[in-house]
């Protein structure tokens, strides 16, 4: 590796952190919802100590949460979808509150991506 390779790579930024406030906040819109709320603690488990750099919030409405072992189960559990392991792409929502939620992956190896809707629209 060259000297500037390395240099490149030490400036590249640190992962992307949630501050435990806009988590708060997160529960926050999560918890009217008896649904979203057990999905919402269920991943804080899963997620753990990760949990800040798990989750990502952007400007367009979605979280992006880390794919977990035990989202499949936790999914199930929380909205009654069943994901089955040759999905490459899924769409579900809530049946109390409408927020959304969509899973996918480029290919049946690939981790997969999961967004769901900070707020229900
Ligand atoms: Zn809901």
């Amino acid at each position: 590796m060259t000297e500037q390779a390395e240099n490149n790579e030490a400036a590249e930024a640190p992962p992307q952190t949630i501050t435990p406030g806009e988590l708060d906040k997160i529960t926050h819109y999560f918890a009217p919802c008896g649904r979203c709320g057990h999905f919402w603690v269920g991943y804080r488990v899963l997620a753990g100590e990760e949990l800040q750099t798990a989750v990502q919030q952007t400007d367009d409405g979605w979280l992006r949460l880390a794919w977990r072992q035990g989202m499949r189960n936790l999914l199930l559990k929380s909205y009654g979808s069943r994901l089955d392991v040759d999905h490459l792409h899924f769409a579900g929502v809530c049946k109390e509150c409408r927020r959304d939620f969509t899973f996918s992956r480029e290919e049946e190896d690939a981790s997969p991506r999961f967004m769901i809707r900070l707020l229900p629209v």
